[in-house]
């Protein structure tokens, strides 16, 4: 019964047997040899696979070069085809010279400072060469002029010993001073020591326990403060619990290759704690070499992968004696092929050179902020260029916690007028002393009210910062505060979203926005036909059209009046026909005779064509005045024209050139606004790159003596107006922002800073301040007392409209009458007459509108 089945199974089960590989690790540390343990049984669970990978660890002491050997002879005669470890200077070049004896790849995972490999040798921790490297750049970018190099002990003396070259190539001050113990088995000696020398940037070289150690007792005596900056070298800085130094304000410095929070590390967390026979609650971080290590042995694994075909033949390894002559034969392919690998692993990429070193990796930089490591910037091994973001830094929401008072800052400023000036004097000022203006006083304001001291220093290239956006390096203040070399910016600083990544900003103290700065208006030469300047266009047509009319109406009612059919000769007592004054030439003449106000002979006689006539001449009256009086307005005031009146006509035209300064905030907004016009601007400031300017003396000579508009903000345009009288603002504000005190990201001293901005707000000192700098400093006010005439322009319909709808009403009126009185007129005929009243009026009309009947027939 049982044999069919077994017949079944065996070729099943034949097939899907998978080879084994056995893998060495020589292991001084119970961390690495769990981490081998793990990874391997997590590689044999992928059911892709043809092959297990089977882990054979001999645990070794770091320094014992015999075990050492003894442990990899064992090893290669279990028949293993590859050797990890040991994380030992030492014994490593042991068990080096045995792998390249038997061809067997040998894959490292600790700093080595050796510059030649062995054959068959590949190490996956970057060489300390390529690091110290970095830390000069590191150093250089911090602009540090002198150091203390604090090293452990001679592994981390050699690892420091490049950064020498700071001192013979640069000129860079560096103290080298071990961390030794003292009686108390403290670095407090040393720390103590360093306090009193007064120096403040230090390096920090040891492993990440005794870094842990030793950041503890510099707190103890007092050199985890703002004052301090360390740069710490241990790529396992991320292992450490920082909290209590990420609130002190102490600058600190990190390096690594790989965030030990990163899920990537982080999945491996239970099973290493299960390895370990850890409480599964305890706190664990995986350290660079173990990173290394799970990479190592997941990148072997991999490449053996990789044969397919050929692996029977792989499988055919055997046990190998230390003394004999075999050795195996695919050892070379199979480091080769490691050499030639790209892997992505925990540590980032990895990749080796012909020599079996790591190349082309990145080391990002990270520093202490109150929110943790934050990486602030990277580093590429094979670019070797150090690229800073700080926008990526985490955003802290806690409060700031520390008090100004007896702190000194140094402030940093451009030399922009009226925000710092030099003073003008022959007399010899040093310090403080030398400068004035806007900015200047504020900061006194604030160090009166908050108890801080300041040393004033002055940004040499007047930037005040731009990020570089393919860098991401930023220069100018905003740089010199990034770096530490000052406390506080002012200026005209504008507060903008990519500057407030980098660092924190104060309450604004003076609110602005972007305008145009050119020449002013000139007058026109006044021209011909002036005269007509006082009434617009549709006024004067409105005014011929009114006159037409009138002079119609006052002909008609002239016909319907009875009144006004009189007997041409009054010496006849019955005459045989009547005569009218008002033909339409006579009505015209009247009416074009009141508005020339000449008059004319004709005089209405009945009361519709005088009320007509009191409703036109009311007309002329207030037409005449308004004419007249305008018109002495447009005699007096210069009529001023301007190219054009706002962003928009600038936008447009091409004629006047028009710019910003370089790298400031108005640039950027052009560059980065989405409305039409303002792209439009942008577009035109970057193809003309010449018509940008370094500083705004350079804008308002340019604007002074060319045909040029400077795009600048209000506040400065307000005071170069005041002391340059030919130009002017030209249209509005384009935007809304301010200016602010820049500091440090995460800076404890910004609410108290900006506390007090509103109170010098508040109290009107900053209004007075500004008056002062203004207004009565340095020549101000020279321009700005003269009230600007108002401008003459046109009436329209809108100013003379009432005084038509009058002249119409008035007319309609008398119309009305003069139907009335005829209509009585034909009534009192018909009853002489005996004849319908209805017959009389329709032959009165039609007489009536029988224009060119002139004379009246008496009946
Ligand atoms: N306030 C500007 C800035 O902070 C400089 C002047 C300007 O761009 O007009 O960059």
């Amino acid at each position: 019964m049982l044999l069919p089945l077994l017949f079944y199974c065996l070729p099943l089960s034949l097939a899907y047997q998978r080879g084994e590989y056995r893998i060495g690790g020589l292991f001084h540390d119970r961390t690495q040899e769990a981490a081998f343990q793990v990874i391997t049984d997590e590689l044999n669970t992928n059911p892709n696979s043809s092959f297990d990978l089977v882990a054979d660890t001999f645990g070794v002491s770091y320094s014992d070069t015999f075990v050492a050997r003894l442990g990899a002879c064992r090893l290669l005669e279990n028949g293993v085809i590859g050797i990890f470890g040991p994380s030992s200077q030492h014994s490593s070049p042991y068990i080096q010279a045995i792998c390249d004896h038997k061809e067997i790849p040998h894959l490292e995972t600790h700093w080595d400072d050796k510059i030649e490999r062995n054959k068959c040798v590949v190490n996956l921790h970057p060489h300390p060469g390529v690091i110290a490297r970095f830390l000069v750049q590191l150093v250089q970018r911090f602009g540090w002029e002198r150091m203390v190099v604090l090293f452990e002990d001679d592994d981390s003396l050699l690892r420091t010993a490049p950064l020498l070259d700071l001192n013979i190539y640069h000129g860079v001050n560096i103290i080298l001073r071990q961390l030794e113990l003292d009686e108390s088995q403290s670095y407090r000696g040393v720390l103590n020591a360093i306090k009193s020398s007064e120096e403040t940037n230090l390096l920090l070289d040891c492993s990440v326990e005794t870094l842990g150690k030793v950041l503890k007792q510099a707190q103890q005596v007092g050199l985890m403060t703002d004052r301090y900056r360390y740069i710490v070298t241990s790529l396992d800085v991320g292992v450490l619990d920082l909290t209590d130094f990420q609130y002190s304000g102490v600058n600190l410095t990190g390096i690594w290759l790989f965030d030990p929070s990163h899920p990537k590390a982080t999945k491996y967390e239970d099973a290493m704690l299960d390895a370990l026979g850890l409480p599964a609650e305890s706190l664990w971080k995986m350290k660079l070499s173990t990173a290394l290590l799970l990479d190592g042995v997941r990148l072997f694994y991999e490449t053996i992968g990789e044969f397919g075909d050929t692996q029977s033949e792989l499988l055919s390894t055997q046990s190998l004696s230390c003394d004999g002559t075999k050795y195996w034969r695919f050892g070379y392919t199979i480091v080769n092929t490691i050499k030639a690998k790209k892997f992505q692993g925990i540590t980032g990429q990895i990749q080796f050179d012909n020599e079996g070193f790591r190349r082309n990796f990145v080391l990002e930089v990270v520093e202490l902020t109150p929110a943790g490591l934050s990486v602030v910037g990277q580093w590429n091994s094979s670019v070797g260029e150090l690229k800073v973001d700080r926008s990526r830094v985490r955003v802290h929401q806690e409060p700031a916690i520390a008090n100004p008072f007896n702190r000194t800052f140094t402030v940093i400023t451009t030399l922009t007028a009226p925000y710092a000036m030099l003073k003008e004097t022959t007399a010899q000022l040093t310090g403080n002393d030398r400068f004035e203006g806007f900015c200047v006083d504020v900061i006194q304001e604030l160090s009166a009210m908050l108890g801080f001291n300041y040393t004033f220093i002055i940004q040499a290239d007047g930037a005040n910062g731009d990020l570089n956006r393919i860098t991401y390096e930023w220069n100018g203040m905003i740089r010199e505060i990034i770096d530490g070399n000052a406390d506080l910016a002012i200026a005209d600083l504008t507060i903008t979203s990519e500057r407030e990544n980098a660092v924190d900003f104060t309450m604004p103290f003076m609110n602005l926005g972007i305008s145009v700065l050119y020449r002013k208006p000139e007058p026109v030469p006044p021209s011909l036909f002036m005269f007509t300047s006082p009434f617009s266009t549709s006024v004067w047509v409105m005014l011929g059209v009114a006159y037409l009319l009138v002079s119609f109406a006052i002909f008609i009612m002239g016909r319907l009046s009875p009144s006004e059919w009189t007997n041409p000769f009054p010496c006849v007592e019955e005459p045989e026909y009547l005569i009218n004054q008002f033909s339409i030439r006579n009505s015209l003449w009247f009416t074009i005779g009141a508005l020339m106000q000449q008059g004319s002979e004709l005089a209405p006689i009945s009361v519709s064509t005088r009320t007509a006539s009191g409703f036109w001449w009311f007309f002329v009256l207030i037409m005449v005045s308004s004419y007249t009086a305008n018109l002495a307005a447009f005699l007096t005031v210069e009529t001023l024209v301007t190219p054009f009146k706002n962003i928009d006509e600038l936008a447009r035209q091409d004629e006047i050139k028009y710019g910003a300064k370089k790298k400031g905030s108005t640039e950027y907004f052009f560059r980065d606004s989405n409305l039409s016009t303002y792209k439009r601007v942008w577009e035109f400031m970057s193809k003309h790159p010449e018509v940008q300017v370094s500083d705004n003396d350079e804008g308002v000579r340019r604007v002074e003596q060319e045909n040029y508009a400077y795009l600048m903000e209000s506040t400065t345009i307000e005071y170069v107006t005041q002391r340059h009288c030919s130009l002017a603002q030209v249209g509005g504000l384009l935007d809304d922002k301010g200016y602010g005190i820049a500091m440090k990201k995460f800076s404890p001293y910004r609410n108290d800073l900006s506390t007090a901005i509103l109170k010098l707000q508040e109290s009107g000192r900053l209004t007075q301040l500004k008056i002062k700098w203004w207004k009565e400093k340095r020549g101000g006010s020279t321009c700005g007392t003269k009230k600007e005439e108002a401008e003459a322009t046109a009436l329209d319909l809108k100013n003379v409209g009432g005084v038509f709808l009058v002249l119409f009403v008035g007319s309609m009126v008398a119309l009305a009458g003069s139907l009335i009185e005829s209509a009585v007129f034909v009534y009192r005929r018909c009853k002489t007459s005996n004849t319908t009243f209805g017959e009389e009026l329709k032959k009165e009309f039609r007489f009536i509108l029988h224009f060119k009947r002139q004379v009246k027939v008496v009946k």
